[in-house]
């Protein structure tokens, strides 16, 4: 590599930069054989989400031109979330209040991702937030 430029990746931060929140969860699935929600559940302060990591590596991949520098038009942003993350096929009602994925009726094991009753979460989310033992546990769902 002879080119290396490390102000194009000056504007690489989490907030600004959906790839970074997408090579996080990538990396952490990979490693984990876990899920999208369950990587959510993480956190984005939680060290084992990978975030920090992912921030470096892509501000490597800017600044070596292997990755476009992050725009800040709302376009890109947009573009780039919805690169990995939804399908903007599945209307919101469609999906749970929690973990963002697309319910499926079909899977009613009592951790899957069919709906819960009437509620708008999947049947995951609630039995992880019923079954929780954290006892500061707080979730769109039980909030
Ligand atoms: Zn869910
Ligand atoms: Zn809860």
């Amino acid at each position: 590599m002879t080119q290396l430029d490390p102000t194009a990746a000056a504007n690489v931060h989490y907030a600004t930069d959906p790839r970074i929140r997408h090579l996080a969860e990538a990396a952490w699935r990979m490693k984990t054989g876990g899920s999208s929600a369950d990587w959510l559940a993480l956190g984005k302060d939680n060290p084992d989400a990978l975030i920090p990591e992912a921030r470096e590596w892509v501000r490597a991949a800017v600044a070596a031109g292997l990755l476009p520098v992050p725009s800040s038009d709302p376009g890109w942003k947009s573009e780039a979330r919805r690169a990995a993350e939804e399908d903007p096929a599945v209307d919101a009602s469609e999906r749970c209040g929690k973990c963002k994925q697309p319910f499926d009726p079909d899977d009613k094991r009592f951790d899957g991702l069919a709906r819960f009753y009437l509620t708008p979460y999947c049947r995951g989310c609630v039995d992880r937030c019923h079954d929780t033992e954290i006892a500061d546990h707080r979730c769109v769902i039980c909030a």
